[in-house]
């Protein structure tokens, strides 16, 4: 038998397979969390115009040291009418316009105010005033094409005078849990019934990775149930499923996906949890057949869906972003496959430690819980020691 491909190898598949969508104009009061589909650039100067950095005084700088008469006053969103005459200060506040004759702004601290004049021991040429376009030029890239605009982008753009801009259209994803034992939170359990949970589980996933979501009712292992529901589905850019892709009488997605003309393009990889895991396309959708342990459907997506949703979206690097951190205490290793453990971040002496947690099996959804990271252990025999050098997946 041809060895399992390996995360990697999986990931390579989807990623060559992922056509990134269409853009679409986005307010960008609504564009948080978006990806760009073209640089966002900056409509004005930012500053728009030379301001003051500090409360002060605008002044000619080789007007000091001297006493000033306080021709007037600039405040923000109200510029001083009076022109600065040699001799003369301009009462400013922060943000304000500096006046054209002025080059430097005294901060308050620094001078005394007599009547309607004021005291101005020093001032360097240039100090204090924020010259236009400092931060950034109109026409230049505020942030660029592929990046998911957070916080600090959003306002970026806002600032730069944008109202709109191009994002990726966002993925609508449709997610179908199979299960005949399935019963919703708040049901009454029938022996051998479990709470449905893979649902929420990828809808809050896909949520946040930039998706929206299409979360259908868990549909029971039955092939006309499978079949209906699958076909609706697959009129999404994602199909995500979840059960049912194992070697059992009852594992119907598989064939079910044969039958509706999606071809597979891989089942089952060197991973655990989650081996079972099925990738396929039909047209533009994407279709990931999950295994319906929760911590294998957690596992999976966090390796092959997001990334994907993240190709959809153009974002540049959509690979896991692992990271660096030391193993806190030792973990065996699995022969043949790839683990990824569940375990917990801290700082120790300032260095990122990652401890796994107890409860390891795939149905352990509430022990994976307490877990932020998923730590890479590769495949081999043995053990991992502690402090062996990690990678690890923020969760
Ligand atoms: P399967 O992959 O269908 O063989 O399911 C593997 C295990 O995961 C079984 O114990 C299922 O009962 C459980 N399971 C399947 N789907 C879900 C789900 N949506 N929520 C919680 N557990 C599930
Ligand atoms: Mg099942």
């Amino acid at each position: 038998m041809a060895p399992l491909p390996s995360i990697d190898e999986a990931l390579e598949g989807i990623l060559a397979r992922v056509r990134p969508l269409a853009a679409e104009r986005v307010p960008i009061s609504a564009a948080h969390a978006r990806v760009l589909a073209a640089d966002g650039t900056a409509v004005v100067d930012l500053p728009p115009f030379r301001s003051s950095a500090m409360d002060g005084y605008a002044v000619r700088s080789a007007d000091a040291p001297g006493r000033l008469r306080i021709a007037g006053q600039s405040a923000a969103g109200r510029p001083s009418e009076a022109p600065l005459a040699p001799g003369t200060a301009i009462g400013i506040s922060t943000g304000a316009v500096v006046p054209d004759e002025a080059d430097a702004v005294v901060p308050v601290e620094i001078v005394r105010v007599e009547g309607d004049e004021v005291v101005v021991p020093a001032a360097e040429a240039g100090a204090h005033v924020r010259t236009a376009g400092s931060d950034v030029r109109a026409g230049a890239v505020v942030v660029a094409a592929g990046t998911r605009l957070g916080p600090p982008q959003v306002a970026a753009l806002a600032a730069a005078g944008r109202a709109e801009v191009d994002c990726v259209r966002r993925p609508r994803v449709a997610i179908v849990p199979t299960g005949t034992e399935l019963r919703a939170p708040g049901d009454r359990l029938a022996p051998g019934e479990i709470y449905e949970s893979n649902g929420l589980l990828l809808r809050a996933q896909v949520e946040t990775a930039g998706g929206t979501v299409e979360l259908l009712p868990p549909v029971g292992d039955d092939r006309a149930a499978t079949r209906a529901a699958l076909e609706r589905a697959l009129d999404a850019d994602v199909l995500v499923t979840s059960g049912g892709v194992s070697v059992g009488p009852h594992d119907l997605v598989r064939e079910t996906l044969a039958e509706l003309g999606a071809e597979e393009v891989f089942w089952r990889v060197a991973v655990k949890p989650g081996k079972p895991v099925a990738f396929a396309v039909r047209g533009s959708t994407l279709v990931f057949g999950l295994p319906g342990n929760p911590v294998s459907a957690l596992v999976g997506f966090e390796l092959f869906v997001r990334p994907a949703l993240r190709a959809l979206q153009g974002v540049r690097e959509p690979r896991p972003p692992f990271a660096p951190a030391v193993l806190a205490s030792p973990v065996r290793r699995s022969e043949g496959r790839d683990a990824l453990v569940r375990a917990a971040t801290r700082l120790v002496d300032g260095r990122l430690e990652v401890e796994p947690l107890r409860g390891q099996e795939s149905h352990m959804i509430v022990r994976a819980a307490a877990a932020d990271a998923l730590v890479l252990v590769p495949r081999g025999s043995g053990e991992l020691a502690a402090g062996a050098q990690v990678s690890y997946l923020p969760i």
